[in-house]
């Protein structure tokens, strides 16, 4: 059985250690990139911090003798996902992508798809006045494009540096979010738009069921460009994957 790295930083990615955790025979281990301050860590062996890149990575697999990797990384950390790609073709160690499905509109939906966080922040130029910002912390700098709204911004840890919005405020909080909680945040401070990546999964989509019921617009992020690389949808995929090798 080969050994097994994990590129972490997700709640799929944490279920997957956990699944492992107490596996006899699969040899496992996590990699975060250190963005949150209090990580989620996951029970298996752990290094925190960035690899410099493809070469890095490539060398990180043949001095750790890795013979297997999954990427769990977000949806929206493409640049570590094509270096996982370069890296393992280079390394000649097989890839898979472990990934969660996009979520998709229904009928009594009103999303605004946009390619990314500047077309985002030009959507909401004839959209409402306080809006919901649920993107993390690191792409909300793009907003002072439209620095005369309201913006209320949640992530785990305040942005750095803080974006120059003069009227702005700050939740800091990390999912699962349920549907009551985010009704009662919109309602409260009259949110009358959400902005959003598409990252799928069921524990931040509370806040689109709560924005069909109060009719407010979601301005939708699209997910970037994937690599190609085989997908695997949740852990028993990845499990009987790792088993049959
Ligand atoms: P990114 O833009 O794709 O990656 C930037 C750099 O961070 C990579 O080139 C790599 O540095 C390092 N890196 C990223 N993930 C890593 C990992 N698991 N282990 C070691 N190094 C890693 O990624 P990001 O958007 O900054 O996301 C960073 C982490 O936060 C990921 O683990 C991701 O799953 C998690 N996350 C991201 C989002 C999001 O919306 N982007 C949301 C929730 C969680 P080197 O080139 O030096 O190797």
């Amino acid at each position: 059985m080969p050994r097994l790295l994990i590129l972490g930083g997700t709640t799929e990615a944490t279920a997957l250690a956990k699944r492992l955790a107490s596996h006899p025979r699969i040899d496992a281990r996590v990699s975060l990139a250190g963005r949150t301050r209090n990580p989620v860590l996951p029970p298996l062996p752990t290094r925190i911090g960035g690899f410099g890149g493809v070469e890095g990575l490539a060398a990180y697999l043949r001095d750790e003798g890795i013979g297997a990797a999954i990427d769990a990384t977000h949806p929206f950390a493409a640049r570590i996902s094509a270096n996982a790609a370069a890296a393992c073709a280079q390394a000649g160690v097989p890839l898979r992508l472990l990934t969660r499905p996009a979520w998709v509109a229904g009928p009594r939906d009103r999303w605004i798809g946009v390619p990314d966080m500047d077309a985002a922040a030009q959507a909401l130029r004839d959209l409402g006045d306080t809006v919901f910002l649920t993107i993390g912390r690191q792409e909300v700098a793009a907003f002072e494009a439209m620095p005369g709204k309201r913006y209320l911004i949640r992530a785990v840890d305040p942005p750095e540096p803080m974006p120059a919005l003069p009227r702005m405020s700050l939740i800091l909080d990390r999912g699962p979010f349920t549907l009551e909680g985010e009704r009662a945040l919109m309602r409260g401070h009259g949110v009358e738009v959400v902005v959003s990546k598409n990252s799928g999964g069921r524990a931040t989509d509370a806040k689109l069921e709560a924005a069909r019921e109060l009719g407010l617009p979601v301005v939708m992020v699209q997910r970037p460009a994937g690599n190609g690389v085989a997908e695997l949808y949740g852990v028993e995929d990845a499990m009987e994957w790792l088993e049959g090798m």
